[in-house]
């Protein structure tokens, strides 16, 4: 079949690419081409801002219990259609049906969360603060706002920076993956379809020079981003420099320590399916082991083999496969090359995947999955995010040396912790600085209602994604004093007033 070609969608319309410049997507089960998405370019993305901000000012002054009902309906929409975006998810970015359905749902969640907004915006109001002095604050929304997401998860992420930016009373534009950006685009006449005004939810689809654009634009007050840490260092620089608001979330190395007295069945099992679920493909899956003494380090090994030599790997519509291809070759190649390195950095490679096929998908990005053993620090395997179905062992010789791995390396994501000591997990919590923790939780992504974000090179910026910190960034505060009735006379002061 000849591949589709895609449009952005703005102002409530699709909208064909004038750039001449297109991008192919790619079906990782089978290798295709399946559409060719157009690259915008500055002006493109002026466009957009102008239809955003004439749209702006109505949805800001639309109240806040209409736009809770728009979310309403849009989250049934969501959820009337989860089949169909799951389907459309897992051919363009490659995992299985089931797991399209979480990343869905782990959006979905916010969008809900978000029809809270009449309670979420509530300010603050001190009556009294002096002689008939009330102070009150107001959560006021910024205008254009964007986000530019990675191809990870193509619902979840747009979700997570616009649903919170459109309750608050923003105009949205999204720069999506150019890897996987149908989704997205279904989210858009999906959010027409709940009744959310036409220019409220844009998106531009398109590479660095549609990000640039944005960064530069004067009519875009705030940049919520998510990538890899060097693009999303570059973003918050750049976007700060031109006086934006901007948090970037980057990459991660998210490792597990697996205490010598923690149920081995239970941690190999939480390894297996947060290594590899999703082909290693996510900011929260563990890329890292690292069981306490060689007695757990043993046990671990001996448990994972067989279980990793065992994984199903399969097309993304297989109802058995525990994970699929990766996203593409170029992805594929990157990955096995790691492989190559890690080998030649003298890593013991326990199991390979990297020449596995798919017999009748010859050319999909199929790898199966690895495990290397006596990683070290210096190691560019361990220092570096592959971002595959590659698992490493490190042997740490104590709780302490384990704790100090988690606090020293760059990317400060997710971790997690298998115990069954208490005293061991309340420390760790306390202790390491990591932005989620996991105790005998292996992926630990919070819920909507609490914040997400990595500390260190995995998050540039302040304030985390959703919850309360979703609200905060896409919002700014306007604190009044007010003197009712102003009767009184106080005379000229020129001391700085206070309370006193
Ligand atoms: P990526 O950095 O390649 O792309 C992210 C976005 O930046 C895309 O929209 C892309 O078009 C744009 N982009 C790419 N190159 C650019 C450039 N040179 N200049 C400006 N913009 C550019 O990331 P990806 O491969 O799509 O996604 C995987 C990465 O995202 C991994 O590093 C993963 O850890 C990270 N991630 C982080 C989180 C988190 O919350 N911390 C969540 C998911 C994924």
């Amino acid at each position: 079949m000849a591949p589709t070609t895609l449009t952005h969608f703005i102002g409530g319309e699709k909208i064909a690419g004038t750039s001449n410049r297109f991008a192919d997507v790619f079906e990782p089960m089978t290798g295709d081409v399946t559409a060719r998405v157009p690259l915008a370019n500055a002006a493109e993305v002026r466009h957009a801002v102008e239809v955003a901000n004439a749209a702006q000012p109505r949805w800001a002054d639309t109240n806040p219990q209409r736009r809770a009902r728009v979310f309403m309906r849009f989250v049934e929409l969501l959820n009337r259609h989860a089949d169909e975006i799951a389907h459309l998810m897992s051919r363009e970015h490659g995992k299985t049906i089931p797991d399209s359905h979480g990343d869905l749902q782990r959006g979905l969640e916010v969008a809900e969360f978000c029809i809270g907004i009449p309670h979420l915006l509530k300010g603050e109001f001190t009556e009294g603060a002096g002689p008939g002095i009330d102070i009150y604050s107001m959560r006021q929304p910024l205008g254009v706002v964007a986000g530019i997401t990675p191809f990870n998860f193509p619902a979840m992420i747009p979700l997570w920076k616009a649903a919170p930016a459109i309750a608050c009373g923003n105009a949205f534009i999204l720069k999506p993956s150019e890897r996987d950006p149908s989704v997205p685009l279904m989210l858009a006449e999906l959010f027409l379809e709940a009744g959310l005004p036409k220019g409220i939810f844009n998106v531009v689809n398109g590479d660095k020079e549609a990000v640039d654009a944005i960064l530069d634009d004067p009519g875009i007050a705030a940049v919520g981003f998510v990538g890899s840490s060097d693009i999303a260092q570059y973003v918050y620089a750049r976007g700060a420099a031109n006086g934006k608001r901007v948090q970037a979330f980057g990459g991660a190395k998210n490792h597990m320590i697996v205490m010598p007295d923690a149920d081995m069945d239970m941690a190999a099992d939480a390894l297996i399916g947060a290594a590899f679920g999703s082909a290693g493909e996510r900011c929260m899956a563990i890329s890292v082991a690292v069981p306490v003494g060689e007695g757990a380090a043993e046990a671990l090994r001996g448990k994972l083999v067989p279980k990793i030599e065992s994984l199903k790997v399969g097309p993304s519509t297989s109802p058995d496969a525990d994970f699929g291809p990766l996203v593409t070759r170029a992805h594929l190649e990157r990955v096995r090359n790691y492989v190559d390195i890690g080998v030649g950095e003298g890593a013991e490679l326990v199991v390979d995947g990297r020449g596995f096929k798919m017999q009748g998908y010859e050319n999909g990005f199929y790898m199966g999955g690895c495990l290397f053993d006596r990683v070290r620090t210096d190691m560019r395997i361990y220092k570096e995010e592959i971002f595959g179905p590659v698992l490493s062992i490190l042997r740490a010789a104590d709780y302490a040396e384990a704790l100090a791995l988690a606090n020293s390396h760059e990317y400060a994501n997710g971790v997690a912790i298998y115990t069954r000591d208490g005293d061991a997990a309340r420390d760790f919590a306390a202790k390491v600085e990591v932005g989620m923790v996991g105790i005998n939780v292996p992926i630990p992504v919070p819920l909507a209602y609490y914040t997400f974000g990595g500390w260190r090179r995995s998050g540039f910026g302040d304030l985390n994604q959703h919850g309360a910190d979703g609200i905060r960034f896409y919002t700014r505060t306007k604190t009044v004093t007010s003197r009712w009735p102003t009767g009184v006379k106080e005379g000229a002061q020129f001391a700085m007033p206070t309370m006193k």
